[in-house]
């Protein structure tokens, strides 16, 4: 059993997002915890998020994700985007205490040509003055194509990251189907395999979610573009073992395809439940 979900946008707040998540038949779902470009994020209304709640619990949704701004990158070259990073994620992990024991997915960052090793410790050292221990949010790095200067594009740099992390247990990672294909990880043919590398690596009690989105490009080209389930070059049956997979079974899995509306979604999670009846 899996929860299945895909991104909502969260300006009429949580009560809304839970009732559009019913009503396509979702148990789980993703938000930006802010304008996805950065900004200021909109006060927390106690009421709403008491409703949601409720109907979280009344439909037995799985866990849910928040979705940090893209703009967020802890490794940038420029000072105040660093400072935006730390900003925006010290209230967003506050904020996140609303709707306790929940997911914050980010993405690690961009280097921008420091070099890896640069933004693996400044990814990291971010990471130690923001977690605290308190927090029942798990913070999760994101598995990315490897456009341009991304970091978290290999099993390795993830895995770097968390090791230099002190707080392990506030740490998961969220697999990206279309971000790991991109990145050369040949899950159409060789999913065990993947699933395998990412256990060795990383280890496989750190996936906590899954963003599934098929590609429009093959494996290996660092290009992320995402598709339509079984439009692009993954192609159904791999979202089939995906989600029927042993191994990844209980997690929350997000669309983040280009879909027009809810209504695109409704039909995309009800291809797929069907498909994993
Ligand atoms: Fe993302
Ligand atoms: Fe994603
Ligand atoms: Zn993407």
């Amino acid at each position: 059993m899996v929860y299945l979900g895909c991104h909502l946008t969260s300006s009429k707040g949580y009560e809304n997002m839970a009732k559009e998540a019913i009503s396509i038949n979702a148990d789980t779902f993703q938000f930006f915890t802010r304008n996805p470009r950065g900004g200021k994020a909109k006060a927390i209304d106690e009421n709403d998020v008491d409703k949601y709640i409720k109907l979280a619990e009344e439909h037995r949704f799985g866990k849910v994700v928040a979705h940090a701004p893209y703009t967020l990158n802890p490794c940038s070259k420029d000072a105040k985007t660093r400072e935006f990073a730390y900003m925006a994620m010290t209230d967003d992990l506050k904020r996140m205490e609303y709707i306790p024991g929940n997911y914050y997915n980010f993405h690690p960052g961009s280097h921008v040509g420091q070099g890896i090793e640069a933004g693996i410790k400044m990814i990291s050292d971010m990471l130690n003055d923001i977690i605290n221990p308190e927090q029942t949010t798990v913070v999760l790095l994101e598995t990315m194509a490897g456009k341009g200067s991304e970091v978290g594009s290999r099993f390795e740099e993830l895995r770097a990251i968390i090791d230099k992390v002190n707080l392990k247990d506030k740490m998961g990672v969220c697999l990206d189907t279309c971000h790991v294909h991109d990145a050369g990880y040949d899950i159409v043919n060789n999913l065990d395999s993947v699933l395998k590398e990412f256990d060795d690596i990383i280890g496989l009690d750190y996936l906590k979610a899954v963003h599934i989105n098929d590609s429009k490009n093959p494996c290996g080209a660092h290009k992320d573009r995402h598709d339509v389930i079984g439009a692009g070059y993954i192609g159904k049956d791999t979202f089939k073992n995906i989600l029927t997979h042993p191994k990844l079974q209980g997690l929350p899995f997000v669309l983040e395809t280009p879909q027009e509306n809810l209504q695109g979604y409704g039909e995309e999670i009800k291809m797929l439940r069907e498909m994993i009846l």
